[in-house]
């Protein structure tokens, strides 16, 4: 029986896919919906004073005024005022527009006041407690809804590991959140000069539910005196709203064509300190396997009429040289100038179950947001269509 429900579901996710593509082949305007998290009764975390369903607000209405200054591209709130709407009605805004992505903006809190930084989430299973604690967080919001037991049967707030099953089936627009959280996280990291705790995986009911590229920020933490102040600022939300926009566009551009719009992004001041404990990287693998990645990624010649897939490990506004010293041991680095970025990837092969070998050789080597891009003749395609025959 319940193999059954997951093979519907894996259809219906499907059938979902090629209705989506199919009309954002069609329409012309790039959709982009955006999500101020929380509203209404739902507060959200609320620390020295600041709301954060206010600052999350805030930030959304500037970025999408920012992003409609493009005629090509629209926008689509799931609230545009202080009203509650549940998290599902928030996916489905997105999945009825056909919205070629889907952001949702939110602010972190902690116990500890001392904690700060950005952090963007794409849907997955979590690999550390303090993923798993944010999506609990966010997600509690589900229980001041109306017949929420039934509405979510089978999911437990308390647990949301639960959600994991289901979204295997989504796992195409993994590569393009994870780009999109990645373009972000460099934006606020490299042009706004806060401090970044990078790309994470975790089971956010918002994300889960919506099915297209998305991601869940958490612009940073309004527990902590300094950054709260900053994001409660009419210049801290413009700024940030600037820098997520500027990722939208580099994101729209790179995929779906258009002109990079000049954004000025005026930077943080303050110096941002540097986050002094180390991420903790999950070893998948021995070293012995991945030496037996490189040969067999090394057996086979490249046709360079075919697509190209690579492993995207860093962006960073400085140059590298590309030696293995400087990419925790990884060779053949190869990089592109986009606009005001250099891009490092790792790996180079027309097969894509190589390039997933080579992405998960860059995770066990720490780059943990690493992800798959593929070119086509030296121009950047989308996954989607270098995997299409
Ligand atoms: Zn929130």
């Amino acid at each position: 029986m319940k193999f059954t429900l997951k093979l519907k579901h894996f259809a219906l996710t499907l059938s979902l896919v090629f209705i989506a593509t199919a009309s954002a082949q069609t329409n012309s305007k790039f959709k982009v919906v955006l999500d101020a998290g929380h509203g209404d009764h739902d507060f959200g975390a609320t620390y020295h004073g600041f709301v954060e369903k206010n600052i999350n607000l805030g930030i959304v209405l500037k970025l999408g005024k920012i992003l409609e200054s493009d005629p090509n591209v629209q926008v689509i709130y799931t609230r545009d005022n202080d009203t509650f709407v549940d998290l599902v009605e928030r996916a489905n805004i997105a999945n009825r527009a056909n919205a070629n992505f889907f952001v949702s903006v939110h602010c972190n809190a902690n116990k500890n006041n001392d904690a700060f930084g950005s952090e963007t989430f794409v849907m997955g299973l979590s690999k550390s407690a303090s993923s798993l604690a944010i999506a609990k967080k966010e997600n509690a919001v589900i229980t001041l809804e109306d017949n929420y037991k039934k509405k979510y049967s089978g999911y437990d707030p308390n647990s949301p590991e639960s959600l994991i099953s289901a979204t295997l089936a989504q796992e195409e627009y993994l590569d393009q959140s994870i780009e999109l959280a990645s373009t972000i996280q460099d934006g606020l990291e490299n042009k706004l000069n806060r401090k970044s705790r990078g790309v994470a995986q975790a089971p956010f009911m918002v994300l889960h539910k919506a099915f297209m590229p998305r991601v869940l920020v958490e612009t940073g933490f309004i527990s902590n005196l300094d950054e709260g102040t900053y994001l409660n600022s009419e210049e801290g939300q413009q700024n940030i709203a600037k820098t997520i926009a500027d990722a939208v566009f580099r994101m729209k551009v790179e995929y779906f064509g258009g002109t990079m719009p000049v954004i000025d992004i005026k930077k943080y001041e303050k110096p941002i300190i540097k986050d002094s404990t180390p991420k903790v990287n999950v070893q998948t693998q021995t070293k012995d396997t991945s030496k037996e990645i490189k040969k067999t990624a090394e057996v086979k010649k490249i046709d360079i009429n075919k697509p190209i897939f690579k492993t995207q490990l860093k962006a960073s506004i400085s140059k590298i040289e590309s030696k293995p010293e400087n990419f925790n041991g990884l060779d053949k680095i190869s990089f592109v100038l986009e606009k005001d970025y250099y891009k490092y990837m790792y790996g180079e092969t027309n097969d894509y179950v190589v390039a997933k070998m080579q992405l998960l050789e860059a995770k066990t080597k720490g780059y943990d947001s690493a992800f798959i891009v593929a070119f086509r003749n030296g121009v950047k395609i989308s996954l989607n269509e270098a995997l299409k025959k």
